[in-house]
């Protein structure tokens, strides 16, 4: 009962705020906003079941002509360097590093400490190193490992060793205030206030969607604001299905474009979207809406270019 209410109330809402037209007065923020909403799907590829998922997420892309980043993390690559590069090798995908093997740049809240200096640094740079030597192109970007909810603000020492390792961009803004779920639809920023104005940021939005399903085995945690800013995109337990992942992504497709954002890309991981989905169902179904709302398919560095270019 209670939760046949929720959903009805979450789709009430939703439909208030397509005829209020929410865009009014946000769309000045973005960057660029003739150009468009972009739609970036990305993936932190980061575990030995990852290599399987992406044989399937790779075809979806490719039969849908899908451009999409692949975070991949330095180990996991490094198990599999020549099938990793076949699958990768089509223009449409990017391939950036999700760090060497998947250490955290600086405290969460939610899974744990930073590492050391010194592991901090091999973080960032080894990775980088084998995609280039892998991929033979640039590795411009870097997601952190879990992200966090300031991004790397203060964080100079990681932010030095972005710059020195020659990272372009990060996307380490990946959780909504006080380490919440979902993470908000931030826009792209640079940390010009840490004296970095050539480090961007490019936050990912929504749900890790490995939490929406309980993979992790956290059980019920302490994840969400309240007040909440979405409650919209809050469902009332652990997705079951496919189709109830598309009907959660909707919810930020359609609140990025009506505000005018420059991109939104959810936070997706190969090992549970092909746990879940192995059909990948949920692709299929969010590119569409993707596209019939209007967003532009897009990578990272895509979105790099145009804010920074
Ligand atoms: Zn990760």
């Amino acid at each position: 009962m209670n939760r046949v209410s929720r959903r009805e109330l979450m789709g009430t809402a939703l439909g208030v705020a397509v005829l209020a037209g929410t865009s009014q007065g946000r769309a000045a923020e973005s960057p660029s906003p003739k150009t468009g909403t972009r739609y970036i799907a990305a993936y932190d590829t980061e575990s030995p079941a990852c290599l399987q998922a992406c044989r399937k997420i790779v075809e979806v892309h490719k039969r849908l002509a899908m451009p999409a980043t692949f975070f991949i993390v330095g180990r996991t690559l490094e198990a599999n360097a020549a099938e990793y590069k076949t699958l990768f090798a089509d223009p449409l995908f990017e391939v950036a590093s999700h760090t060497w093997s998947h250490k955290l740049l600086r405290d969460n809240a939610m899974c744990g400490r930073a590492v050391s200096a010194q592991e901090k640094r091999e973080e960032i740079f080894k990775a980088k190193e084998l995609i280039e030597q892998v991929f033979e192109r640039p590795c411009v970007g870097l997601r952190s490992a879990v992200g966090f909810d300031n991004g790397l603000k203060g964080a100079t020492d990681v932010l030095e060793l972005v710059r020195a390792a020659g990272f372009q961009y990060v996307s380490t803004l990946l959780w909504g205030p006080d380490c919440s779920m979902p993470a908000l639809i931030e826009t792209p920023f640079h940390y010009g206030a840490d004296g970095f104005a050539d480090v961007w940021e490019l936050p990912g939005h929504g749900w890790h969607e490995n939490l929406l399903k309980n993979h992790n085995r956290w059980g019920a945690k302490r994840l969400t604001l309240w007040p909440s800013p979405m409650p919209e995109a809050i469902p009332s337990q652990f997705v079951k299905t496919p189709e109830d992942e598309a009907r959660i992504n909707r919810v930020f497709l359609d609140k990025a474009r009506e505000e005018g954002k420059p991109h939104v890309s959810l936070i997706w991981h190969p090992w549970s979207l092909h746990s879940f989905d192995p059909e990948m169902k949920m692709l299929e179904l969010t590119f569409a809406h993707a596209r019939a709302v209007g967003l532009i398919p897009s990578t990272y560095t895509d979105l790099y270019r145009q804010i920074a270019g």
